[in-house]
C-alpha cells in the first residue's frame, strides 16, 4: 500500500461516487414538513400592520436644497450606441434569451411582462409621487380575459382621469378598463382588470397605468421620503427597497402578491423616468439616456435597461449627491462606474470602498464570469435603508458614516446571484443571499494581497450561523424577517456553498456556478434547479448532500478518537467517529460527509479523506510510521457545532491483507489462502465459503481453517494445490472483532474493487461481507486427458480410445500428425505425472 496517503478503505474518487441512502429517519421526518413552496398555514399579515404601522423614517422638516453636478457623458453614450443597433425596450440583442425562453414549454404563467416604462414624479423630501407605467405584455395562452397588477390600496388609479382606470391597448385599439379595488388592510395588492375582447397567444399589447399617492414606508423598506441620512435640516431624499414585495408599494407592477413566495422570473426590461426639482439628481437602474427639462425648475433623467430585471430591483433615488465616476476595464472593452454620494458622507474612504468594486469586477470574473450587465454598468449610490439592497445595475447602500468592502462586495455579487439569476420564490431566497455572503468571503479569498485559502477561512469562520434553528430553504416567507434570517439565508447558505465546493473540488464547483449561470441567466432559479445542475456537473446525485443541509435543520457535532496500532507488520491509525448532535437535538438529521484528517507524524502530516455517512464510522489508515496527532477536519471546511476529542472505541473488524491478492492471476497454484484481519475476530470455518468456478461450473472447495488470535490471521488449507479455475472466497459479517462485540464489531468488509489497493476493507461502517476472487491458470495437465482433475490409469485407456479414433487431441506431440509416437510421449507424460 502507498503508505501515508491511501484512505482506510476507499479512494476519495470511490466514496464520492457510493450511493447515499441512509438518512435518518428524523431528516426524514424533518422533510415531511418541508413540502417545497407550501405556506398554506402562513397568516397574511401586512407588516405594516404587524409593526402597528410604524414609519421609522418619519419625516417632519423639509431639508436644505443644494445643486448636484452635471451628468458625464459616457452612460449617455453607450445609451446611444444601444439606440444605434436598433435596442427598443423588450429587446433582446445577441447573447440575451428571454426568461419565456429559458422558462421552457409547460409554463402556467399566462402573460410574459416584456417592458415597463415608468415616469414618475416626485418632490423630496415630500412623500407624495404620481406617475404612469406602460406595460409591454405578450399573451402566453389563448383566450386572456383578464389581467392583474399590484398597487398598495392606499394608491389612487385615475388613467385618463378615469377612476381606477386602466387604458389598454391592443391589436385592435384602445379602450379603458376599470381596476378592481384592493383590500383596504392590504392582504393583498392585486388589482385586475377584465378586458373587452380576449387576447390570444402570442399577441401584444400593453397597459398604461396613472397613479398617484404617498407609499407606505414599511417595516423592511420600500419607500423612503426624507431626509438625508434621516437628518433634521438635511437635503430631502426618495429611494426605494422593494424587496421581497413592495414593490406595488410605489409603482403598478405584475408581481407576486405580498407576502406569498411569488415567482420572479418574469423579467422585463426597463425604462424609467425620474422628474424631480432640477436640485436634485436622480439615479436608477441601466444607463441614463438623458435628462430634459418638462417645466422651468424641473429636470427628468431617463434611465433604460436592456437587461431583463425582475420587478423587486426596479428602482431609483432622487436626492443632492455627489457624482463621481471609473471605468472598468475588462478583457472586451471598458464599462462605466458611477458613483453617487451624499457630499456629507463624500470622504475618501468611503470613495474607496466603492472604487474597490473595479478590483472586485475582476476578481469575481475570474470564478463567476464576466458581470452580467457589461453592456451597462455598475453603480452605487447612497440610500437610506440599512445594509445594501442589490438593485440590478445599480447598489444602494445604507446610511451610515462608512461604507465598507464587505458590503460592496457582497452587493456585487449579487448581480449575478440575485439580480442575473434570481431566487425564482422567496423560499429560494438563500440562492440570492447565500451567494452573495459567499461572494464575501471569496472576495477575502481573491482581492489583492490576499492569503488566499487561509483568508478565505478565516472569512467563513466569521460567518458562521450563531442559531441553528431553521432550514436553509426558507419556509415561512410570509415572514420577512424569516426570509432575510441572517443565520439560515446568508450564513449557513454561504456555508453551504463553501462545503459543497470542498465535496466536488474547486474545479467542479465553479463550473456547477458555469453551468447554473448558463442555465438561469436573465431568469430565476429554484432550489431543486440549483441542486439539480450541481448533480449533473459532479456526475453524482448530491442529495445526500443538499438534503440534510439545504432543508434539514441543525448541524454536526463530532466525537473521535484514535489509536495507534501495528497489524500483520503494517502500522496504522484506527480512527472511531461519532456524530453526537442527535442525541440533545432529535430532529436534526445525520449530515454524511466526507472528512479531512490530518495525521501528524513525526516526519510528516498527509491528509486522508474519510466518509463519515453513519452516526459511527470507523476507519484504518495505513501509516509509515506512527501518529502523534490527529486533526479532524483542520482547515475548517465543514460547519460544525464541535469537535470533541475521545478515546477510541473498538469497531468492526477489517481485513487488512489477503494472499493470494484479490484479483491475481496465478501461474502456480497455491494451496492455501491467507487473511488477515484487523483485531481478533470470532472467524470460523462456517463464515467463509470457497468455490471454483471453470466455464458454467461452479463447485465447493473443502479447506481447513486455522487461525491466530494473536496475529489475527486466518489461514485456509486446501488438499493439495489448487487446479485451474476461477476461486470465489466470502468470509461472511457474523464475524466480528470480539472486542467490539457482534453488533458494533461486525466485519466491515466491502471491498470498493477486487484489488488489492481496496485494502484494508469496508465502507467505515459495521456489517458487510467480504467478496473477493482471484484465478489459477497452471497448464494443463496433459495426462490428466479426460481433465477431470486427476491423472488416473482410465486417462490411459481413453487416450489409446481417442488415438484409435483419430480424435485431433491425439496428437499429443502436436506435430500436426497421429502416429505412434505420440502414445509413446503420453505414456512418459503418464509415469512422468503431468
Ligand atoms: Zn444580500
Amino acid at each position: 500500500l502507498p503508505l501515508g496517503v491511501a484512505i482506510c478503505s476507499l479512494t476519495v474518487a470511490e466514496v464520492h461516487d457510493m450511493p447515499r441512502h441512509r438518512f435518518a429517519s428524523a431528516l426524514v421526518a424533518v422533510l415531511a414538513g418541508l413540502a417545497c413552496g407550501v405556506h398554506a398555514h402562513a397568516q397574511l399579515v401586512d407588516p405594516e400592520v404587524a409593526d402597528g404601522g410604524l414609519n421609522p423614517f418619519a419625516l417632519d422638516n423639509p431639508p436644505m436644497l443644494l445643486d448636484t453636478e452635471h451628468t458625464g457623458c459616457g452612460k449617455a453614450c453607450r445609451a446611444r450606441l444601444l439606440a444605434e443597433q436598433g435596442w427598443q425596450p423588450g429587446m433582446l440583442l445577441p447573447g440575451m434569451r428571454s426568461e419565456r425562453e429559458l422558462r421552457g414549454p409547460g409554463t402556467t404563467d399566462p402573460t410574459d411582462v416584456l417592458n415597463n416604462t415608468l415616469s414618475i414624479e416626485v418632490n423630496p423630501p415630500n412623500r407624495p409621487i404620481s406617475g404612469s407605467n406602460t406595460m409591454t405584455i405578450r399573451s402566453n395562452v389563448n383566450n386572456l380575459t383578464s389581467f392583474t397588477f399590484r398597487l398598495r390600496s392606499n394608491m389612487t388609479v385615475n388613467t385618463g382621469g378615469t377612476a381606477n382606470g386602466v387604458f389598454v391597448t391592443d391589436s385592435l385599439g384602445s379602450y379603458t378598463a376599470i381596476a378592481s379595488t384592493p383590500p383596504t388592510n392590504n392582504t393583498s395588492y392585486g388589482r385586475t382588470i377584465t378586458f373587452a375582447r380576449p387576447i390570444s397567444a402570442g399577441q401584444t399589447f400593453t397597459i398604461r397605468i396613472d397613479y398617484s399617492g404617498s407609499p407606505a414606508n414599511l417595516s423592511f423598506g420600500s419607500f423612503y421620503a426624507g431626509p438625508q441620512n434621516g437628518t433634521t435640516g438635511a437635503p430631502g431624499a426618495i429611494c426605494t427597497l422593494s424587496e421581497p414585495y413592495y414593490a406595488g408599494t410605489w409603482w403598478p407592477c405584475k408581481d407576486g402578491d405580498v407576502l406569498q413566495a411569488g415567482d420572479n422570473s418574469d423579467k422585463a426590461t426597463l425604462t424609467i423616468s425620474i422628474t424631480s426639482p432640477d436640485t436634485f439628481r436622480s439615479t436608477a437602474n441601466g444607463l441614463l439616456v438623458g435628462t430634459s427639462v418638462p417645466s422651468a425648475g424641473k429636470i427628468t433623467y431617463t434611465y433604460a435597461t436592456s437587461y431583463p430585471m425582475t420587478t423587486y430591483l426596479v428602482s431609483f433615488s432622487t436626492s443632492q449627491y455627489t457624482n463621481f465616476t471609473d471605468t472598468y476595464v475588462y478583457p472586451g472593452g471598458t464599462m462605466p462606474l458611477d458613483f453617487n454620494i451624499y457630499p456629507s458622507s463624500d470622504t475618501t474612504s468611503n470613495r474607496n470602498a466603492w472604487r474597490s468594486v473595479k478590483s472586485m469586477l475582476a476578481a469575481f470574473r475570474g470564478v463567476y464570469g464576466e458581470y452580467p450587465f457589461i453592456s451597462e454598468k455598475y453603480g452605487i449610490y447612497q440610500f437610506e435603508f440599512s445594509g445594501g439592497q442589490e438593485h440590478q445595475t445599480n447598489t444602494g447602500q445604507g446610511r451610515g458614516a462608512t461604507f465598507d468592502e464587505g458590503v460592496t462586495a457582497h452587493e456585487l455579487g449579487h448581480q449575478w446571484w440575485g439580480d442575473n439569476v434570481t431566487c425564482k420564490t422567496f423560499a429560494d431566497i438563500w440562492l440570492n443571499e447565500g451567494f452573495a455572503t459567499y461572494s464575501e468571503a471569496l472576495w477575502a479569498e481573491r482581492k489583492p494581497g490576499s492569503t488566499g485559502l487561509a483568508a478565505l477561512r478565516t472569512a467563513m469562520n466569521s460567518r458562521k450561523p450563531a442559531t441553528f434553528t431553521e432550514s436553509v430553504y426558507c419556509t415561512d416567507v410570509a415572514n420577512v424577517n424569516r426570509i432575510f434570517s441572517t443565520d439560515a439565508s446568508y450564513r449557513k447558505g454561504g456555508w453551504v456553498l463553501h462545503q459543497l465546493r470542498h465535496v466536488v473540488g474547486d474545479s467542479t464547483f465553479f463550473a456547477i456556478l458555469a453551468a447554473y449561470r448558463n442555465t438561469y441567466q436573465g431568469s430565476a432559479a429554484a432550489t431543486a434547479d440549483f441542486t439539480s445542475i450541481a448533480s449533473q456537473v459532479a456526475g453524482q446525485n448530491l442529495d445526500w448532500f443538499f438534503n440534510p443541509w439545504v432543508f434539514g435543520i441543525g448541524a454536526p457535532s463530532y466525537a473521535y478518537g484514535w489509536e495507534n496500532a501495528t497489524i500483520d507488520g503494517q502500522k496504522y491509525v484506527r480512527l472511531s467517529i461519532e456524530q453526537t448532535q442527535q442525541a440533545s437535538n432529535p430532529t436534526w438529521p445525520l449530515f454524511p460527509m466526507p472528512i479531512d484528517v490530518r495525521v501528524n507524524t513525526a516526519s510528516s502530516s498527509p491528509i486522508v479523506v474519510v466518509e463519515n455517512d453513519a452516526v459511527k464510522t470507523y476507519h484504518l489508515i495505513p501509516l509509515s510510521e506512527s501518529a502523534v496527532s490527529i486533526v479532524l477536519d483542520g482547515s475548517d471546511w465543514i460547519l460544525n457545532r464541535a469537535k470533541d476529542a475521545v478515546a477510541y472505541e473498538p469497531g468492526p473488524a477489517k481485513v487488512v491483507s489477503i494472499s493470494p491478492a484479490p484479483g491475481a492471476a496465478l501461474a502456480t497454484a497455491p494451496s492455501s489462502v491467507r487473511i488477515a484481519f484487523s483485531d481478533n475476530v470470532n472467524v470460523t470455518a462456517g463464515a467463509i465459503g470457497v468455490s471454483r468456478v471453470v466455464g458454467t461450473a461452479t463447485s465447493s472447495v473443502p479447506f481447513t481453517l486455522s487461525y491466530d488470535p494473536q496475529t489475527f490471521v486466518a489461514t485456509l488449507s486446501f488438499a493439495s494445490s489448487l487446479s485451474a479455475g476461477t476461486y470465489n472466497i466470502a468470509i461472511a459479517d457474523s464475524v466480528y472483532n470480539v472486542a467490539a462485540g457482534s453488533t458494533n464489531g461486525a466485519l466491515d468488509g466491502e471491498l470498493s474493487s477486487n484489488s488489492i489497493a481496496a485494502l484494508p476493507s469496508g465502507n467505515g461502517r459495521a456489517g458487510g461481507s467480504l467478496a473477493f476472487s482471484f484465478s489459477v491458470n497452471t497448464p494443463p495437465c496433459v495426462a490428466d486427458f479426460n481433465q477431470d482433475g486427476s491423472r488416473t490409469i482410465d486417462d490411459v485407456f481413453i487416450y489409446i480410445n481417442a488415438w484409435f479414433a483419430n480424435d485431433p487431441r491425439a496428437d499429443i506431440n502436436n506435430d500436426g500428425t497421429r502416429t505412434i509416437d505420440d502414445i509413446f510421449v503420453f505414456i512418459n507424460l503418464w509415469f512422468a505425472g503431468c
